[in-house]
């Protein structure tokens, strides 16, 4: 299904405009041109992303982002004609991700909303996992995503569901993760994971790759560790 944005604009020129753009982008899009529109709108459909002028008939924008509240969970993205300082920190107060100036760019507007739109999924995420972060959460505590991996008790887990490992592809999964988004060479990796004085083919660590994926990727639906061409391998936290 498409991602569906609602613009809320007064200006009909702009509205239309903007309208296009994003049709093109491949999102769907609904327009409001008044407040009270755009808040009945907003109560009563989904919507992945609200693109909400300040400057309206009615109810103003920071009034329609204060009556959906704070627990209203779509990302609104506000638009303000004027350099307005006050009305940027009272729309951001008001639950507001972001803001955009007219006139803008029409490619900058897009970044915005590509940048809201990915903060929120990735929140969403984090909710569902009930993990803290990417990346080192404690000591000997490595969380990607869904994906935890404890040292210390030499466990790793998704969504709370264990993942049973050999030592080795355990020690694998450890360097990676200690060393996230550093691309990592198949000698490092060997050397980790095999000992200093392996001697035997580099080739080991692709298939102790192989069987990592097995096990996370292909059971839980992820891309965790990836290739990097003539390179080696990395976990990237995003
Ligand atoms: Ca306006």
């Amino acid at each position: 299904m498409s991602t569906r944005i609602l613009v809320v604009e007064d200006e009909e020129k702009l509205a239309r405009f903007t309208e296009l753009e994003l049709i093109h982008e491949g999102y769907t899009v609904e327009k409001a041109m008044d407040g009270r529109t755009a808040l009945e709108m907003a109560s009563t459909r989904e919507y992945d992303l609200i693109l909400l002028d300040i400057m309206l008939p009615g109810l103003n924008g920071l009034e329609v982002l204060r009556r959906l509240g704070p627990d209203y969970d779509v990302p609104v993205i506000l638009l303000t004609a004027r350099d307005a300082v006050m009305d940027k920190v009272a729309g951001l107060d008001a639950g507001a991700v972001d803001y955009i100036t007219k006139p803008f760019a029409i490619e900058e507007l897009l970044a915005r909303i590509r940048v809201a739109l990915k903060q929120h999924n990735k929140q969403i995420t984090v909710d569902n996992t009930q993990s803290l972060a990417t990346g080192k959460v404690e000591d000997g505590v490595y969380v990607w995503n869904g994906l935890k991996l404890e040292e210390k008790k030499r466990r790793v887990t998704y969504n709370n569901q264990e993942i049973s490992l050999t030592n080795r592809e355990f020690l694998m999964l450890e360097t990676l993760l200690q060393n996230m988004d550093i691309v990592l060479s198949r000698d490092t990796l060997l050397e980790k994971v095999c000992g200093y004085d392996y001697v035997g083919e580099t080739n080991v660590v692709d298939v102790y790759v192989r069987f990592l994926r097995s096990k996370i990727d292909d059971v839980f639906g992820v891309k965790m560790i990836q290739t990097v061409r003539g390179v080696g391998y990395v976990i990237k936290s995003e």
